[in-house]
């Protein structure tokens, strides 16, 4: 049995960011990074944004550097089962790997709809692969159909338009973005896509899909059908908690980590998508996020815990996501909210602050063109970490600094 004393199932965002973070910290021992995928680690954001290959994906870090950092880097691995009594690892090769610390990483999956057939014309979105596969339909002449009205299809959206293709949204619920997002800023996000020429079908639900040759068909609700050259299915994900179920490791919506990122086992931690963690600064309220620099947070800290450092996160949550020259970011969670204060930014863009009953600030949410609103956000997280009851009179008015509510 090969013996590794770190070892981080996942080479995506959390797990590359572990394996550095554990030799930033000082580790000298040996660090195995294994991951499923046959690439060097790549980035996901940009799958899904225009401006970026359709390819060829941008690596996390250069090949050269898990070399140079000692770190070894096993790609197109799966790791099939966890042996929590051996401290051991099964990989599909049948090789086995002593660990003795574990950090899952594992991600999380595309939801498909049952009964679709995957790969041709109907596709979900998290590998470099699909993103290429829809990428053929993102040109002129093609007709790109979308089923949800989330991050993930709402991007797309974008991004077929920009590169010339007819595209269709179909949505369920009434309006895009109904989880996260505050009504307006929804509202003003589906309303650019309608002037970009999306088609939006929302509070429409889907009777059936079918698929040939030449087209994929949807058929809506109320009868109307749409045919399109490709399906994009954006539904949402899961966690990919499979192993850590299997080696009987507590699950509640993802592997269930404490305020350290550990799991029920004391050996063995997670991170990133995989995972739900008690946020701090919620009072231990129970989240998994799916986000790019939580993924990177948790794993930095993971790392630390991995050597014993008793680090806690308490980051506040933070998520962006790009549309056209829009940018939306979201600092906080604002469930528990009963009221919202608008502040206006220059050139159209704003921020709203979530405040409770107590007028303590929950969470900020901001859109406007690129750069816009990500000052304002950074300070509104500041706030929102130091639990905060600002005046809301000062939070509306742009010529207050929110530097100054610090
Ligand atoms: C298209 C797209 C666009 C996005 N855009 C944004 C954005 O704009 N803003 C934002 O904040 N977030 C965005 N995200 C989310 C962000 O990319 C994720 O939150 C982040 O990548 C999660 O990192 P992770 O390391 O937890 O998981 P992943 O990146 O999913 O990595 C997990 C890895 O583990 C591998 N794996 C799983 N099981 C095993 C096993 N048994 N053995 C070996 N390997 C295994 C998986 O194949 C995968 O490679 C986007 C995601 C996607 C897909």
């Amino acid at each position: 049995m090969a013996t590794s004393a770190m070892v981080i199932v996942g080479a995506g965002e959390a797990g590359v960011r572990a394996a550095f973070a554990l030799r930033e910290q000082g580790y000298q021992g040996s660090i195995s990074l294994i991951g499923d995928e046959p690439h060097l680690p790549y980035e996901r954001p940009p799958l899904s944004k225009v401006g970026t290959e359709a390819d060829s994906a941008r690596a996390i870090v250069a090949e050269a550097r898990f070399a140079e950092a000692g770190i070894s880097y096993r790609r197109g691995s799966r790791v099939c089962a966890i042996d929590r009594v051996e401290h051991s690892l099964i990989l599909a090769s049948g090789e086995t790997l002593a660990y003795e610390r574990l950090l899952l990483a594992t991600g999380a999956a595309p939801r498909e709809l049952p009964g679709l057939h995957y790969g041709k014309r109907i596709h979900t979105l998290r590998t470099v692969e699909q993103a290429a596969a829809i990428r053929c339909a993102m040109r002129e002449g093609q007709h790109l159909a979308i089923l949800g009205g989330g991050f993930i299809g709402l991007e797309l959206a974008a991004m077929g338009r920009i590169l010339g293709a007819t595209v269709t949204l179909i949505e369920m619920q009434p309006r895009v973005l109904m989880r996260g997002v505050p009504e307006r800023l929804a509202l003003a996000l589906q309303a650019r896509h309608a002037t970009e020429g999306v088609h939006l079908f929302c509070g429409q639900g889907v009777e059936n899909i079918g698929e040939d040759d030449t087209c994929v068909s949807i058929t809506l609700a109320n009868g109307q059908r749409v045919s399109a050259d490709a399906l994009v299915v954006g539904i949402g994900v899961q966690p990919n908690t499979a192993l850590a179920a299997e080696a009987g490791l507590t699950l509640e919506n993802g592997v269930a980590v404490d305020g350290y990122l550990s799991t029920n086992d004391p050996d063995i931690f997670a991170a990133g998508d995989c995972c739900s963690y008690p946020v701090a600064v919620y009072g231990g309220r129970r989240v998994r996020l799916e986000s790019w620099r939580n993924a990177q947070e948790q794993g930095s800290v993971a790392a630390a815990n991995m050597l014993g450092k008793a680090e806690f996160f308490d980051s506040v949550p933070w998520f962006w996501s790009d549309q056209y020259d829009l940018t939306l970011q979201v600092a906080g969670l604002a469930d528990g909210a009963v009221s919202t204060v608008m502040r206006p930014l220059s050139d159209g863009a704003e921020i709203l602050f979530h405040l409770d009953d107590d007028g303590r600030l929950l969470a900020a949410s901001g859109l406007g063109r690129e750069g816009a609103v990500a000052r304002d956000i950074r300070l509104a997280e500041m706030l929102i970490a130091r639990r905060a009851h600002p005046d809301p009179s000062a939070l509306a008015d742009p010529a207050v600094k929110l530097k100054s509510l610090l």
